[in-house]
């Protein structure tokens, strides 16, 4: 996007054209002396929903009217709370609603699924993933391995960029798995990568997987409500999510897992529980674990519901406003943020290097800055004035408007914060 005027008219202007305008009021923003402080943490933290307070205080109230009883006579039964989440998260995620459930959080649901779709055999026992995962992910993906008898050191494999790039090329991601072939059981990466904000083809990887007989898996944390995916449509064999980043859904709220219909009535092993058992046999309390016939089936616990009754909430903003509204928003504010970076990069000599990829098909919200030369203070600088940036080592600045509650004026805002540091 070549840099359109740039001046605080114009960008209320785009405001005040935005369809997606009104949501912004419908969230809690952090001030900052006095007023909105500019959030592009989004990606970290979602900003609190308006809605959830009053969410969260109908359950406290139907737990002190009904006691036990709320499990059925709540204004949302807690006994099946679930159930109220899976039409809407399947929308996020392009699953069908057999196929997703909400449960737990982003890394158990990954080990959970692990248990069902790791299953080292032969030769076939390496887990290929993208450089650097998230931590928690190569956490969980060495001990799935080390739990097999495995070695970990040489069976978890890392495409690696080439040298002198910060991202990953497709092609070199297809011929990885091309080349471990027979070797490879499971490809798990991350929809969007959390440290450069690449979004990657996940179509095209799951098609090359299974091509080598392999199962694709992919982690959804920075990309379930920030990019528009269709994990059943693309034959993805099951993912993961978290809802407090993009999905606003509060700190530690629940995860969501998918699960493709072609395994649901499959025998697969999993670690189970009694909230994955038949519901219609499940208080006869008998001792044969029978499963739901759905991505429910996975389930172990009953329904954690104040961190549910938050994503109801947000689930229900993402139905109106629509992931394709969302994304249509998302270009244009991460494309006008990155036109108002690479401008003042040029205009005062500096190298504010952007690590995600330009091409709006590689990326969602977020960009990541690799700030030579000026990094963490830059970082300190901006935050103090009131712009709420991320900071990831060894030199990377991250910033993610969002569509759903960032405004043309924000990213404006930040424009004038970063060149005031320029000016310095
Ligand atoms: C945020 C994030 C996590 C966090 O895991 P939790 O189990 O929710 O604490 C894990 N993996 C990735 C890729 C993430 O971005």
């Amino acid at each position: 996007m070549a840099l359109p005027e740039n001046t605080l008219a114009s960008a209320r202007q785009w405001d005040a054209e935005d369809p997606l305008l009104s949501f912004r009021d419908e969230f809690r923003i952090p001030q900052h002396n006095g007023s909105d402080a500019v959030y592009f943490t989004g990606n970290s933290l979602g900003l609190q929903p308006k809605g959830a307070q009053a969410a969260l205080k109908q359950e406290l109230e139907d737990w002190a009217r009904f006691g036990v009883e709320g499990h059925f006579e709540a204004k949302h039964p807690w006994y099946s709370y679930h159930e109220e989440l899976t039409d809407g998260a399947a929308k996020v995620v392009g699953g069908r609603n057999d196929e997703v459930v909400m449960m737990n959080q982003l890394t158990s649901n990954l080990h959970f699924l692990l248990v069902s779709f790791y299953r080292p055999k032969g030769k076939r026992v390496k887990i290929l993933t993208e450089q650097r995962p998230f931590p928690s992910d190569t956490y969980a993906l060495a001990s799935q391995i080390a739990f097999h008898g495995l070695d970990p050191k040489q069976h978890l494999v890392e495409v690696q960029p080439r040298n002198g790039e910060h991202t990953l090329r497709t092609e070199d991601i297809l011929a990885k798995i091309t080349e471990l072939g027979d070797e490879l059981a499971l490809v798990l990466i991350g929809g969007v990568q959390f440290y450069t904000g690449q979004a990657f083809a996940l179509e095209a990887i799951t098609a090359k997987t299974h091509e080598v007989g392999a199962i694709a898996g992919f982690d959804l944390a920075h990309a379930a409500g920030n990019m528009p995916v269709q994990l059943h449509d693309w034959n993805v064999d099951f993912a993961c999510w978290c809802t407090y980043k993009y999905l606003n859904s509060g700190p530690g709220s629940v995860g969501g897992a998918f699960i493709h219909q072609r395994y649901l009535k499959a025998d697969l092993p999993r670690f189970a529980g009694w909230w994955g058992h038949d519901k219609n046999t499940r208080f006869q309390m008998g001792s044969e674990f029978s499963p739901m016939p759905t991505a429910e089936g996975w389930q172990v616990s009953n329904a954690a519901v104040f961190n549910m009754a938050i994503h109801r909430v947000s689930l229900e903003q993402f139905g109106r406003a629509g992931m394709q509204r969302l994304r249509a928003k998302a270009l244009q504010l991460t494309g006008y943020a990155e036109a108002i970076i690479n401008s003042i990069s040029a205009k005062y000599n500096v190298n504010l290097e952007i690590i995600t990829p330009s091409d709006p098909e590689e990326r969602g919200c977020q960009l990541s800055i690799y700030a030579h030369g000026m990094g963490k203070d830059l970082f300190d600088k901006l935050t103090a004035q009131g712009i709420s940036l991320d900071w990831r080592e060894p030199n990377v600045i991250r910033m993610a408007p969002v569509p759903m509650y960032n405004s043309f004026e924000d990213v404006w805002r930040f424009g004038e914060a970063l060149e005031s540091q320029m000016k310095g």
